[in-house]
């Protein structure tokens, strides 16, 4: 890519930095789609995140991603927040305006968008959700939302889960969500599961840690999604492929949610088939050839 005086630039603010596919998704859309665009990584400390988005904005950088430890610390210095991302109080994309920057999650959508084309539905399921930190918040939200039938919040801090279960009470209508511990799970009543994974446990290096052991539970799970996708395949996608089920890691979800800010920062739309030529390159990335 040639880049030159009305190379537009974009980036991802976060600690530590140095290890995400962002560029990859970014750098290769701008390259396919001929955007002169380029995308950089830009590690921000706690302490500065004020000055790294009054600066970004002075710069006239077009979009930045936010990641840890930023994604609801950034919130009171922007210019405007859409309501999805108000909602779930986490943003992870930021858009230039005149008098700042608005602020979106596109991790959400990026999450369902990634499901739709595995052919995951949510509306009508007893979802299992594993988890009560940030993703799994606002995962929560995503399937009160789209139409769960029914969401059972698990959590090894289940204070956590019930104050998540509350806040969803309020802002979704109508939604059936409670909040439960590990040990109560095999003591449910319903026969089939979504399961989403949305703890930490099993990232890389601890990979053959679970969080949910080994049960008869996974024989009602019929899919298991895991946010994690470093390993490629978690214990958990193992032991639910193990009993039967269908597995998808957060690999595509990661990929779509750069999608939409890509899409957000170029008012454009990304065709599908950009979309697998990308995924393709995370994945060598990652060292994943199959
Ligand atoms: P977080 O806010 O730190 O939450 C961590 C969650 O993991 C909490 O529910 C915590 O339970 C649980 N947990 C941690 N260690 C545990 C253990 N030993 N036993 C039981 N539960 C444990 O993290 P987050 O931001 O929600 O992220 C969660 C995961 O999602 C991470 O692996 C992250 O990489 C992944 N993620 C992926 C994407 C993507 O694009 N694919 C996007 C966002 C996040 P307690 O409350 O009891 O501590």
């Amino acid at each position: 890519m040639k880049i030159n005086g009305k190379t537009i630039t974009c980036g991802l603010i976060g600690n530590p930095v140095e290890h995400t596919l962002s560029p990859v998704i970014h750098n290769n859309l701008a390259e396919k789609l001929g955007t002169n665009l380029v995308y950089v990584p830009f590690l921000v400390e706690s302490g500065e995140l004020e000055a790294a988005i009054k600066g970004g904005h002075a710069l006239h950088i077009r979009g930045m991603n936010v990641t840890v430890p930023h994604k609801s610390a950034v919130i009171p210095y922007l210019c405007g927040i859409d309501p999805l991302a108000e909602s779930i109080g986490a943003v992870n994309t930021l858009v230039y305006q005149e008098d700042g920057y608005k602020g979106y999650n596109t991790d959400m959508s990026g999450l369902f968008r990634a499901m739709q084309t595995e052919g995951i539905g949510i509306k009508g399921e007893n979802v299992l959700l594993l988890g009560a930190g940030g993703a799994a918040r606002a995962v929560a939200y995503l399937c009160a939302t789209a139409g769960a039938k029914k969401i059972y919040l698990c959590n090894r801090t289940l204070q956590k889960a019930e104050e998540i279960a509350g806040e969803i009470r309020m802002q979704a209508e109508g939604a059936q969500i409670a909040a439960l511990s590990y040990e109560e799970i095999e003591g449910l009543t319903e026969t089939s599961f979504l399961a989403i994974q949305c703890t930490s446990v099993g990232l890389y290096p601890n990979v053959s840690d679970v969080v949910l052991a080994d049960g008869p539970v996974y024989d009602r799970i019929h899919t298991g999604v895991d946010l994690i996708y470093r390993p490629y395949e978690t214990q958990f996608m193992k032991l639910v492929k193990a009993h039967g089920g269908k597995t998808m890691n957060g690999l595509k979800m990661l990929l779509y949610q750069g999608i939409i800010a890509y899409e957000l920062w170029n008012q454009c739309d990304v065709p599908e088939e950009q979309a697998d030529d990308i995924l393709q390159m995370m994945k060598e990335e990652m060292g994943i050839y199959e």
